[in-house]
């Protein structure tokens, strides 16, 4: 039978996996820019932390530049899911630029709390990570006001002035477990503390990383399909080896390392919020040539989120409708 043959090896998709809401709607927007403007139309960082993805929109005419700066004047950029500070709105408008915004809107709804924390006067403690675009857009909301705690160790060492109003928000994508862990040392030192409690940390990164978790307790080795920059996809490696299992982060198949499976029976598989579906469907072919061709799937969430483009976006579909 086939599990004899098989020797019992088996791989468990996790579902959800791969492509949130934020991230559809924003590669539908370079689409859509594409065909409204025609190419070239600027893209100002990766449109999402995914190299298969960048390079597809590449071929279709999209240009991906680091700086609005660098953006002809009067022409078509797009601001990536990741969102932007005040200072490259004004740069945009400077250089006449016509700006179509695929910042996701929970990333928007982190930006609108800081604005609000920043007139309330308090201080704002961003936790996150300093280098990542989404921290650099929040942070300059409110620039002059904001510290950035990276990890526990630096909510522990934090001195700020006593006795002023403090606040808190998060990064979207940020381990559920270490935002707990952060908050609660924050909360501890500073009291009177506000904040979302982990509520910044979006419905996607929540639900890939209890998939994984879930995973985890059922593989031998997890595998996450997602690039090296993608914030969730790492954080979802992290919290599959957190719960005991191995685990890589997977780019693509051609980066399946064949000596990973060694003494492997059960694989489990899933794909953070920017990586593309095809990618997994390459890297479960690759998995049954190696010999692992039993698939289940393990649903742990069921997800209806749907994000519109903005007013003048939508697929021609919707506007016939
Ligand atoms: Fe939005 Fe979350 Fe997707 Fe980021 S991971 S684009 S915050 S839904």
């Amino acid at each position: 039978d086939n599990e004899r043959q098989s020797g019992g090896k088996k791989v468990i998709l996790a579902e959800p996996r791969g492509f949130c809401a934020g991230v559809r709607r924003a590669i539908e927007i370079v689409e859509r820019a594409l065909e409204l403007h025609g190419a070239p139309v600027y893209v100002r960082k990766q449109i999402v932390h995914n190299e298969y993805v960048v390079r597809e929109l590449q071929e279709r005419g999209a240009r991906f530049v680091d700086s609005e700066t660098e953006v002809p004047d009067g022409s078509v950029c797009v601001f990536s899911a990741h969102g932007v500070s005040p200072q490259v709105r004004a740069n945009a408008a400077e250089r006449n630029l016509t700006v179509i915004d695929a910042t996701c809107p929970l990333v928007a709804k982190v930006h609108q709390e800081a604005r609000r924390y920043a007139r309330d006067g308090r201080t704002l403690i961003l936790v996150g990570h300093a280098d990542h675009e989404e921290i650099e857009g929040t942070f300059g909301e409110a620039p002059d006001r904001t510290v950035i705690v990276q990890d526990a160790d630096e909510a522990r060492r934090l001195e700020l002035p006593p006795g002023a109003p403090v606040s808190y928000l998060t990064q979207t994508t940020l381990s559920l477990d270490d935002t707990e862990e952060i908050v609660s040392i924050l909360q501890d030192r500073f009291p009177g503390l506000t904040g979302p409690g982990t509520d910044d940390v979006c419905y996607a990164s929540q639900n890939r990383q209890n998939s994984v978790k879930s995973l985890a307790g059922r593989s031998d080795l997890v595998l996450v399909v997602g690039s090296a920059n993608s914030s969730n996809s790492v954080r979802m490696v992290e919290v599959a080896q957190d719960a005991g299992a191995r685990a890589h982060l997977l780019p693509d198949a051609s980066h399946l390392d064949p000596a990973w499976l060694d003494g492997v029976t059960t694989v489990g598989l899933s794909a953070g919020a920017s990586a593309p579906e095809i990618l997994v469907e390459q890297v479960v072919a690759r998995l049954a040539e190696l010999g692992w061709a039993d698939i289940e799937t393990e649903v742990t969430a069921t997800e209806t989120v749907v994000f519109r483009p903005p007013l003048g976006l939508e697929p021609a579909s919707a506007r016939a409708a």
